[in-house]
């Protein structure tokens, strides 16, 4: 009997294929002799993680094969990367991604990442708690120049512009309602006020005096994008039914994506979403973890880095490096189904991601297994699964696991 649950998710595993690799994508030409082993257990099949035709971010995907259809829930990165950094959301907030960036007087943006600071921790605090207008704004730090931004309070909307143009050079924006809402009009107001009290905080701030004392670039502007208002969604482990449920996840925003549904998350030192993450460690964290949780959500990263810089050398030698550690999952117990897949394809030959299927197995006792010779894009197509959507993970696992409501008598 199944009674618990791992899905390993390695972010943009799929591939085209690559002429320098005898037409084989990098996940089929890669050795992988463990990966083959639990694939020749598994019943396998390829799946569009948001449908056929639909190009999918890295978050929209997670919440697809977690059971969240995105025109549900996403309604932008915000309030992912927020919940990622630990801020409670509560109905009705709007959350922003925030990058500590430097301006000079007329705010021009010199750096969007101040110079790549390291730890924004004291720029953060001296914002956190600020009020405007009713409306409460909280900062935490993130990773590096990163922070999660919210701003909680009545009559709020998630539909204004983004100050941040992302260009260096440019300058700040004011920020205007998309839409003719009372709402996204008091926001965007609200926004432009704080953006001038947050840079007279910061730019005024010792620490910064201290940066620019020592030649740094002084982190005076908070650069915000990617609203999202905050919706009410069930938790995960009460979606689903189960006990309880974690993330391990290097990256900010698979983090985020486990708190956003409410799992625990675990850390896992030297977990740095980089070439170098502790592979081994994570994998040990999971196994661990399944003694404890009934679903265990693992994440890794740099198979989609990787394909995004065009590295498809570096993508298939992670791959291989993966595979060694990969027998480390097989001790998983006989009550575990692992679930091994992607959250999309990034393709080396566009350096961004795409629309093709990736590669799924299930592998638990006693599933009716495939038998197919090596874990790969188009062996899997092979698979008795068929070609599948993120939407029918979750009820594939309950099936397994003998608890889907039956239907009819
Ligand atoms: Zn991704």
């Amino acid at each position: 009997m199944i009674k618990k649950v791992l899905v390993f998710i390695m972010d943009g595993l799929g591939d085209r294929p690559i002429k320098e690799f005898n037409n084989k994508t990098p996940l089929e030409y890669a050795k992988t002799p463990n990966f083959d082993k639990l694939c020749s257990e598994s019943q396998c099949g390829l799946m569009y993680t948001l449908g056929r035709g639909k190009r999918p971010g890295s978050d929209t995907a997670h919440l697809s094969i977690f059971g969240y259809p995105t025109d549900e829930y996403y309604t932008g990165r915000g309030p992912i990367e927020a919940a990622g950094v630990g801020i409670k959301l509560e109905g009705g907030d709007v959350a922003f991604r925030g990058n500590f960036g430097t301006v000079d007087d007329n705010w021009n943006v010199i750096d969007r990442r101040a110079g790549r600071i390291k730890d924004v921790s004291v720029f953060a605090q001296a914002l956190d708690g600020i009020e405007i207008d009713g409306i409460k704004f909280i900062i935490k730090p993130g990773s590096a120049y990163r922070a999660g931004v919210v701003m909680r309070g009545k009559g709020l909307s998630s539909n204004v512009s983004n100050a941040d143009t992302h260009n260096e050079g440019d300058s700040v924006q004011e920020v205007v309602a998309t839409d003719n809402s009372a709402e996204a009009k008091f926001t965007a107001s609200v926004l432009n006020k704080f953006m001038k009290k947050s840079y007279e905080i910061l730019n005024n701030l010792e620490e910064n005096k201290i940066r620019e004392q020592k030649n740094e670039l002084k982190a005076n502007f908070l650069l915000l994008r990617g609203a999202g208002i905050y919706p009410k969604l069930p938790k995960f482990t009460e979606k689903w039914s189960f006990e309880n449920a974690c993330c391990i996840a290097g990256g900010g925003l698979y983090k985020g994506v486990g708190a956003f549904l409410g799992m625990d998350l675990i850390n896992v030192p030297g977990a740095n979403a980089q070439v170098d993450t502790n592979i081994e460690g994570k994998f040990k964290a999971a196994i661990e973890a399944t003694k404890k949780y009934d679903f265990v959500f693992l994440h890794i990263k740099p198979t989609d880095s990787l394909a995004e810089d065009g590295n498809y050398i570096g993508k298939r030698d992670f791959i291989e490096k993966m595979d060694k550690y990969v027998s480390i999952l097989n001790e998983v117990d006989d009550e575990t189904l692992i679930v091994i897949t992607a959250d999309h394809s990034t393709a080396c030959e566009l350096k961004a991601h795409s629309a093709d299927p990736v590669p799924i197995l299930f592998h638990a006792k006693g599933i009716r297994n495939d038998n197919l010779a090596k874990f790969g894009e188009r062996e899997c197509s092979k698979g008795s699964l068929g070609v599948i959507e993120g939407k029918d993970v979750m009820p594939n696992v309950l099936n397994i696991m003998g608890k889907l409501p039956l239907i009819g008598a």
